[in-house]
């Protein structure tokens, strides 16, 4: 074996995955239709990676909806209100990953959170007292059996109890002690079973090791492994890590009995250092993660072999990427309006195997023609650079990133010129983008409706949307953002420095998927991006209408960045073009300014040591820089889209916002207890309902949230709004949750 990957994409070229689950989802499929169509696509992956001459294409990387969820079947971690629905397997699974509500059924779906430092989201296993271990293998075994059928011989991969233990969710006075042993039985008899089936190997991932590790985590890995590792007889073990190093674990590794041990060289700063230190055994394989599986630039060989001459001599290694490939699009042959030059500097996931095979040929054959051409790539001027904005970022001053007066002065004039009530209601921006306001997208796309009438037809959508907010009386609107395809792309499009692809899907959660843009050069904004849409809704309404931005961190975080040059210095040049968007709407009588931060934290360093001079240094200014320039009287809000940032209040409060929501519902408002703990200086608005489900909150129900957040925080502090993406929702559900929640509002502020 001289190459492996980790995962590959599972959503299918043309997204076949996505639309088949969702058409399942609404009945118009069936269960068999939606199997036959996961199957195509994961034979259909095993075939490319055996093209590319990958010995052991990766098994069980499939999943309906996600991978962490897939243990937890595995495991039957299942809480028993879900085993309790009788439902079968797949209606089970889906109703842990949704929620679901019919006539009889009501159950909320299990919360959901970010996967490391990535743009996925896996659903979050719950351990409780009650819940009883017990492996069931079938599905990676079907999965190996079914790879077999077609003469392809696979490593099946599964999230390790590692892992799982660190990102449960424990109730009911449960303690992940109290699962070490049904954990170790389940994974022992795994490998016994595919040892039974003459399965050559096993491959855990366990992305938890490259967080900080104490001496009780490290402990805890071992005493889970030095028993399942007991069972081992012929099926070899590879433990895979992933986004980052092992730096605090990596002897408690090599002291364990894998053959295999997968590092990352690409995120993991210190992997390199790691090896050249401690070395590396001769009897276990390093599993060496050397091509990105997070950005879609083409791999610089020569980097990559200075790398790999940086090893001591002995070490056997098989070459990787630096994570599964679920992260990057499927295929760049997908693309047919980006030009070839373009598209030579790019490989997706089908790419990166070639990518693989060709540092096979350089690495193990001494094939340098490879070599060469792939330096054509990384010497010649790719762009031209824009000299007159480095030089704008380079004369920035401090004064350039402190917004005046202070947050308690702005905070009373604002009151004055606002006037809005007590528990003002708001939404987060989007509003359901149905698949009429879809059909008219791409008919313009397409020139088959003109400018006018596509205008036309987003004006009247705005307007409904408007009267629909005026008549259940939320206070501070907003136009729901029907113009635009995706909350990144859209500013993206409009920028110059940017490139856009078709068909670059990459998964997000379940079935939703995302379309990063590019960065391809220096960022400009040549024309104001969002002011006409503002301005026209805002001449719609007597109320407050609300602007609506992506924020510079955001934007970046969610397009696939440059390699030449710094994350830093990219966001700087993103901030000083949002920046004129603030000024511009501010100067056409927009009075409160939404700059969504939904991913801020997703992009934060693994290990918190690395937290303030690795990222929040620079990230933190570079909002501050947007909105530093606008009047004491204009509102800036901010979004983000977790509800964990209890370690990062301070640099929260330091984005100088006037008010945050996020989202919160889907955590059951965990987020409170520190809310009340540290005295949070920015007004907030926590999530009081969940938006990523179908089902409607009652109007108690969102009362009851209401009232937690009083307990916690002071009223006149409190803003109540739904969780952020409303946009995935149909407009009944939206409506009548809306409704729901603005009643609730009036409820309680009437109490004060
Ligand atoms: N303004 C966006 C919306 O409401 C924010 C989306 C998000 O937070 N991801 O949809
Ligand atoms: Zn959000």
């Amino acid at each position: 074996m001289t190459t492996s990957i980790i995962g590959f994409p599972r959503i299918g070229k043309n997204r076949e995955l996505k639309f088949a689950t969702e058409k399942y989802f609404k009945h118009d499929l069936s269960q068999e239709s939606l199997e036959k169509t996961a199957k195509e696509i994961r034979i259909e992956n095993w075939n490319l990676q055996k093209q590319a001459e990958i010995e052991y294409p990766v098994s069980n990387d499939f999943s309906f909806y996600d991978q962490v969820l897939d243990t937890s079947r595995f495991l039957n971690a299942i809480p028993k209100r879900f085993q309790d629905l009788n439902l079968n397997a797949l209606e089970t699974y889906f109703a842990m990953a949704r929620g679901l509500q019919t006539e009889k059924i009501d159950v909320k779906a299990l919360p959901m959170k970010k996967w490391f430092n990535t743009n996925y989201h896996y659903i979050v296993p719950e351990l409780s007292s009650e819940t009883q271990i017990k492996a069931s293998t079938d599905q990676i075994l079907e999965s190996i059996l079914e790879a077999r059928k077609s003469g392809i011989e696979t490593r099946p991969t599964l999230v390790g109890p590692y892992t799982f233990l660190k990102l449960a969710t424990y109730t009911e006075n449960a303690r992940p002690e109290d699962f070490i042993a049904s954990f170790q039985t389940a994974y022992k008899l795994l490998l016994n079973e595919l040892d039974k089936n003459n399965v050559t190997w096993l491959q855990i991932d366990e992305p938890a090791l490259v967080l900080e590790q104490n001496d009780a985590d490290l402990e805890l890995f071992k005493t889970l492994y030095q028993e399942i590792l007991k069972e081992k007889k012929t099926t070899k073990v590879l433990l895979q890590t992933y986004f980052g190093d092992v730096r605090d674990a990596y002897l408690t590794l090599l002291a364990l009995d894998f053959d295999g041990i997968g590092l990352d060289f690409v995120e993991g700063r210190e992997s390199l250092h790691l090896i050249e230190r401690y070395g590396f055994p001769e009897n276990k394989i390093l599993f060496a993660g050397l091509v990105n599986g997070k950005n879609i630039w083409k791999n610089n060989y020569q980097k990559t072999l200075d790398i790999i001459s940086q090893w001591p001599k002995n070490i056997h290694f098989v070459l990787s990427t630096s994570c599964s490939l679920q992260h990057v699009p499927v295929t760049i042959t997908s693309e047919t309006q980006l030009s070839q030059d373009i598209l030579n500097h790019f490989a997706f996931a089908t790419e990166k195997l070639q990518e693989l095979h060709e540092l096979d040929a350089i690495v193990f054959h001494g094939n340098t023609a490879f070599l060469v051409e792939n330096e054509r790539y990384f010497t010649g001027n790719r762009i031209k650079k824009d000299d007159a904005l480095a030089q704008k970022i380079d004369h920035l001053t401090a004064l350039d990133f402190e917004r005046q007066p202070s947050f308690s002065k702005r905070l009373e004039i604002q009151k004055e010129a606002l006037k809005l009530p007590l528990l003002p209601t708001t939404t987060i921006g989007s509003f359901p983008q149905t698949k009429e306001i879809r059909v008219a997208r791409l008919a313009h796309k397409k020139n088959e409706l003109s400018d006018d009438a596509y205008e036309q037809f987003l004006k009247e959508k705005i307007t409904q949307w408007i009267k629909f907010q005026e008549e259940i009386g939320i206070d501070v609107l907003v136009h729901g953002e029907f113009e635009r395809n995706d909350m990144v792309e859209y500013f993206g499009q409009q920028l110059s420095g940017y490139v856009f692809t078709q068909k670059a899907w990459v998964q997000s959660y379940g079935t939703r998927c995302v379309k990063p843009p590019i960065v391809w050069g220096d960022i400009r904004r040549p024309n104001p991006m969002t002011v006409k849409w503002s301005k026209f809704a805002q001449e719609q309404t007597q109320k407050v209408m609300k602007g609506m931005l992506t924020g510079p961190v955001t934007i970046l975080n969610w397009s696939f960045p440059r390699e030449d040059i710094s994350l830093k210095e990219s966001t700087l040049q993103l901030a000083l073009a949002i920046q004129e968007e603030v000024l511009d709407l501010e100067r056409a009588g927009i009075r409160i300014i939404q700059i969504d931060e939904a991913a801020l934290r997703e992009k934060l360093p693994l290990r918190k040591s690395d937290w303030n001079k690795e990222y929040l240094d620079w990230a933190i200014p570079a909002f501050r820089l947007v909105h530093a320039k606008v009047k004491a009287e204009t509102q800036i809000h901010t979004h983000m889209c977790y509800s964990e940032f209890t370690d990062i209040i301070p640099a929260i409060d330091a984005m100088d916002a006037d008010v945050i929501s996020f989202e919160a519902s889907r955590s059951d408002l965990s987020i409170l207890d520190s809310l009340k703990e540290n005295h949070f200086k920015t007004l907030v608005g926590p999530g009081v309902y969940d938006i990523h489900s179908p089902r409607i909150p009652s109007v108690e129900e969102i009362e009851t949230q209401i009232e937690r957040i009083l307990e916690k925080v002071p009223v006149d502090h409190v803003w109540i709004n739904p969780d952020c993406g409303l946009k995935t929702r149909a407009s009944k559900e939206t409506k009548e949750s809306l409704a729901h929640l603005s009643e609730a509002a009036k409820t309680y502020r009437k109490k004060y």
